[in-house]
């Protein structure tokens, strides 16, 4: 029995059901609740290590203070236009931002004890948790679109990132674990490069839902999957603009769903959820059930 749990960054809710993306929409489906701390919109390490921790960020120590998506904040505030601005405009600003853009800054790891750390569990890549590289590569790809990078070039490169993290996940269905995790960052990257494009950004939805189904296929009879995400992606086509805010900057609208009846309702919740459906499971499937009094007699407690 093994739970895969697939963090979809930016995953919207209302585009979900905007695109009316099926495979996105297991069991049981809802918009959850999420947080900002250093920002004012949710900001992805943050998140995601809150859910893999179930602490806050003054607890879990990675927080986008002095750290920014966009190694800066001109090339922050850069994305925000870019997807109004013609091509050579957009090379232009591009070049502007890579003169005053230093050396990237890595994104941390935390210390605290992680979803990650029982019997059985392995990760691929998980922000502020295990291996940054994977983000980073999604990241270096929003940058190079928003110098003017071809749009098919951006596509391939970025689905390919995602398609490696998706195989490696229903690989690891073949073997003994009891927990897959995985973050995947195309919906966020494209997200930002689309957000007022609507039909490439639903095609790469629709393209992400094809992957999940893929995972879904792929899962025993006694596997679970939990997909969710940190937040969602504003665009000028959902939504109202100016109850929204800029095209592009993340939305509250972060979401989950499951294979069983139940999905948590804050990404808070997510270190319950997982205990709930894993913990008591050793990694051949069979349930430890020690007492007390045995625990005792072998001078544990
Ligand atoms: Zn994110």
């Amino acid at each position: 029995m093994t739970v895969v749990l697939l963090a979809l960054d930016a995953l919207d809710a209302g585009l979900v059901e905007h695109f009316g993306v099926a495979e996105f929409e297991l069991e049981t489906s809802q918009q959850i609740e999420t947080f900002a701390h250093a920002k004012d919109m949710p900001y992805t390490p943050e998140v995601w290590a809150t859910v893999a921790t179930g602490l806050s960020p003054e607890e879990h120590g990675i927080t986008g203070s002095g750290t920014s998506e966009w190694s800066n904040p001109v090339l922050e505030l850069a994305s925000q236009f870019t997807g109004r601005l013609n091509e050579s405009t957009r090379g232009t600003l591009g070049r502007f931002v890579r003169d005053k853009t230093g050396e990237r800054e890595q994104i941390g790891e935390t210390d605290a004890e992680t979803i990650f750390d029982r019997d059985g569990a392995v990760v691929h890549n998980w922000p502020g948790v295990y291996d940054g590289s994977d983000l980073q590569r999604a990241w270096d790809l929003m940058n190079a679109i928003a110098e003017g990078m071809p749009k098919h070039e951006f596509e391939r490169e970025l689905l390919g990132l995602g398609a490696q993290q998706f195989g490696w996940t229903r690989e690891m269905l073949n073997h003994d674990v009891s927990l897959i995790g995985v973050h995947v960052h195309t919906l966020d990257a494209a997200g930002h490069a689309y957000a007022e494009d609507e039909e490439p950004l639903r095609r790469i939805y629709e393209r992400v839902g094809r992957f999940v189904d893929e995972l879904v296929q792929a899962l025993g009879p006694d596997d679970d999957l939990l997909l969710l995400s940190d937040h969602g992606m504003r665009t000028s086509f959902y939504g109202k603009e100016d109850e929204e805010g800029f095209p592009a900057s993340h939305s509250w609208r972060a979401y989950a769903s499951s294979t069983t009846d139940s999905v948590p309702a804050d990404v808070f919740d997510v270190v319950d959820w997982i205990d709930e459906h894993v913990s008591h499971q050793t990694v051949s499937g069979e349930r430890i059930d020690i007492d007390e009094e045995q625990l005792r007699n072998l001078g544990y407690i």
